[in-house]
């Protein structure tokens, strides 16, 4: 069955639309999200556009500050102190990856906590991983919510996570951890990455490889979650293989899956971040 990213997304646009309009109705202004680009890659420009016309579907506001490729660090960490300081914004996303003269973490932790929409500076992630609040990352946040939406209860199961960056694998494995699943964090250096997948009932695969996963490194029956995104020849492939579904008793598809779900958890999060600076 398919895991339908794009429609529970735009089911939990619907309620979040109301939640906006009361807002509005309350405070005469509604949460804004503002998107930093640096630099041409087109998947990126694709992303922080889509990012933009969400917010805007659900009542939000929303700009995105296009920078040159060779912005200087100081000025990106200075663009971002001043929109920590304006108050008319309530989220700060910067659109990764940055070009390589640019420290990534410095520039992460530089947004103000309580607008980091993407859940990555050192004190959200703390936040999550010691569960004392904060905002989760907003991909894996995403897969929970879908998880939820077709009531799949994760407690008991063995997860089987394979990939294990900040972005996705790792908070991911934290979360469905908290959810009482337990979780087998594959990586790189796994060997024997087979023996891992094919034990799993849910499967969550965050790699970056077409194809990663074939139809007989998964057991029948098991749910899989496919993260990947693989840009080729104009189309989008996930991690794995298309011939898994015909064995997957839940699939998400690439396009269609966690990529809504991204999306919309990142509307999540800036609705979260504003409430709580606003006490609402
Ligand atoms: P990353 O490159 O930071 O991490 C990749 C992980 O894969 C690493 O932990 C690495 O150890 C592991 N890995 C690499 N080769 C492996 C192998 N042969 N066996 C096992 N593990 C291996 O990537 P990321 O940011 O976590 O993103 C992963 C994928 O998810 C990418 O394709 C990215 O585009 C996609 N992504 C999709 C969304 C979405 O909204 N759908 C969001 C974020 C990332």
């Amino acid at each position: 069955m398919l895991l339908d990213g794009k429609n529970s997304a735009k089911e939990y646009e619907d309620s979040l639309r109301l939640k906006i309009d009361q807002i509005k109705e309350r405070s005469g202004r509604t949460p804004h999200l503002t998107v930093i680009l640096v630099g041409n890659n087109e998947a990126s420009k694709t992303y922080v556009s889509s990012k933009k016309k969400a917010c805007l579907r659900v009542g939000m506001t929303a700009d995105i500050r296009y920078l040159e490729e060779d912005t200087k660090e100081e000025d990106l960490i200075s663009l971002i102190e001043s929109l920590n300081r304006n108050d008319e914004i309530d989220g700060i996303l910067v659109q990764l990856p940055l070009p390589k003269h640019i420290n990534e973490s410095l520039v992460v932790n530089t947004v103000d906590p309580l607008k980091d929409v993407d859940g990555l500076t050192i004190l959200n992630a703390g936040k999550v991983f010691t569960k004392t609040g904060g905002v989760a990352p907003a991909t894996p946040k995403g897969i929970m919510m879908l998880l939820e939406k077709y009531n799949i209860n994760v407690c008991g199961m063995h997860a089987v996570v394979v990939g294990r960056s900040n972005l996705v694998g790792l908070p991911i494995a934290k979360l469905l951890n908290d959810a009482d699943a337990t979780v087998t964090l594959c990586h790189r250096q796994t060997r024997h990455l087979s023996t891992f997948t094919k034990s799993a009932d849910l499967l969550v695969v965050a790699v970056g490889k077409k194809d990663m996963i074939t139809k007989d490194m998964v057991k029948p029956g098991a749910i899989v979650i496919d993260v990947g995104i693989n840009r080729m020849g104009g189309k989008l492939y996930g991690d794995v293989s298309s011939e898994v579904s015909s064995i997957a008793s839940y699939f998400t598809p690439v396009p269609g899956g966690v990529g809504p779900m991204t999306i919309n958890a990142l509307l999540h999060n800036l609705l979260e971040l504003y409430e709580v600076r606003h006490d609402c």
